[in-house]
């Protein structure tokens, strides 16, 4: 078993706050990340977890035990890092027992779980070469491995993969999940890659600032993310974001003027609309549920394969909020959008484009607070996508 839970746990390093009261609760069998900025505090969360820093406030329990105090030897968890720390001078065999030979475990039992774990992690046939003679991909599998021997009833990661190139990372994400899924050990995985995060993990925890933002499926982080900094952490390239007032059912800025039918906005004034550049259309492709179309000029492409990611500099409504008397001279009447169209799109720089939103997936924030208002604005509101 290997539940756990953070109970308002808080490092304080002099003036920093660290770590600003996080609360979790990770059910056994698990896979969390922890992912944000960095210095966001994941990996102090991470050392508190494993003993290696002591909170300042708040306690850590496995399966309802509090190990608050224990140091990390007794608390029954393995951890793998960045820094891959193989002895040079041991084998790929002597590196993966080398926790159990340092607890006397008896000879015939070192090789049973040797050999399973290297069934696991398929370095079978690379059990006497020297981590000079393997790849990053398989040094980093050994490093598993002598956490894996450890048989713990919990894994704690941080950011393992950092150190690989790109096409070896890709892999060895989908290798980890085989793994974690095939042991069926907790896992608590830091990283500051939003991707790495979302296809890896069962929940998704996003830090800023030491304070957690939100903890939830992928998917719910992507599709009705807590607040604008979640919205503008998870998802590539990053949601558009405008800032404006409400008049009325209508959302108004400088260049737009959206209707919201019934989304309940009672006393906020200041609201931010986000739209993600994947929810942005050609006025001619047709979403069906669609916002009045925008006149944009096309800045720049960059076709990147699949899709073609096309920067948009929406022109002045003088029928939507032109007349905002607060706006800076310079900016007033213009706004950058970030659109992700069809390779196939047939457009030019400098061209001008109708564009419109899909209004099943356009967000609202209080602007103050930063906290989500709506995900979706047309009738019925929570549209599925
Ligand atoms: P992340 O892992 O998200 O990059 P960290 O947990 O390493 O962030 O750090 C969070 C904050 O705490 C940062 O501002 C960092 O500078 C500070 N910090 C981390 N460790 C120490 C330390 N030993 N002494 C002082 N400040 C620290």
């Amino acid at each position: 078993m290997g539940s756990l839970r953070l109970a308002t746990v808080t490092k304080q390093y002099g003036d920093v706050v660290a770590v600003d009261g996080i609360d979790l609760d990770i059910a056994d069998s698990e896979f969390i990340s922890l992912v944000g900025p960095s210095g966001c505090g994941k990996s102090t969360t991470l050392e508190m977890i494993g003993g290696l820093t002591m909170p300042s406030e708040g306690q850590v329990f496995i399966d309802d035990n509090d190990i608050t105090d224990l140091p990390p030897k007794d608390r029954d968890l393995a951890m793998v890092f960045q820094n891959i720390a193989l002895f040079p001078h041991m084998n790929v065999y002597e590196n993966i027992s080398y926790g159990l030979r340092i607890r006397n475990t008896d000879k015939e039992e070192i090789d049973r779980q040797v050999n399973q774990a290297a069934e696991t992690l398929q370095l079978e046939g690379m059990l006497e070469r020297s981590p000079s003679e393997l790849s990053g991909g398989q040094r980093q599998r050994v490093a598993i491995g002598r956490a894996i021997v450890r048989n713990p009833s919990v894994f704690l990661m941080d950011e393992p993969l950092a150190n690989l190139d790109a096409k070896l990372r890709v892999h060895m994400r989908t290798e980890l999940q085989q793994i974690q899924r095939e042991l069926d050990v907790t896992t608590i995985y830091v990283t500051h890659d939003q991707e790495e995060a979302m296809t890896m993990s069962d929940r998704v925890a996003v830090i800023n600032d030491g304070k957690l933002q939100q903890i939830a499926p992928p998917l719910t982080c992507y599709n009705e993310p807590a607040n604008r900094f979640v919205a503008g952490f998870i998802g590539s390239p990053s949601m558009n974001f405008v800032e404006g007032t409400i008049e009325g059912e209508q959302f108004v800025s400088e260049t737009l003027r959206v209707g919201l039918d019934s989304v309940a906005l009672d006393s906020v004034t200041g609201v931010t609309l986000g739209i993600r550049p994947e929810d942005i259309y050609f006025a001619d492709a047709e979403p069906p549920e669609r916002t009045e179309p925008i006149e944009a000029t096309v800045d720049v492409l960059e076709p990147i394969g699949e899709k073609i990611f096309v920067y948009l500099d929406a022109e002045i409504d003088e029928t939507a909020g032109g007349e905002l008397a607060d706006a800076q001279e310079e900016t007033r009447g213009r706004s950058k959008f970030l659109m992700s169209a069809p390779s196939e799109s047939e457009i030019e720089e400098a061209e001008s484009v109708e564009i419109v939103f899909d209004r099943t997936s356009v967000h609202l924030f209080e602007t103050a607070t930063g906290e989500a208002i709506a995900h979706g604005i047309a009738e019925p509101t929570q549209t599925p996508r």
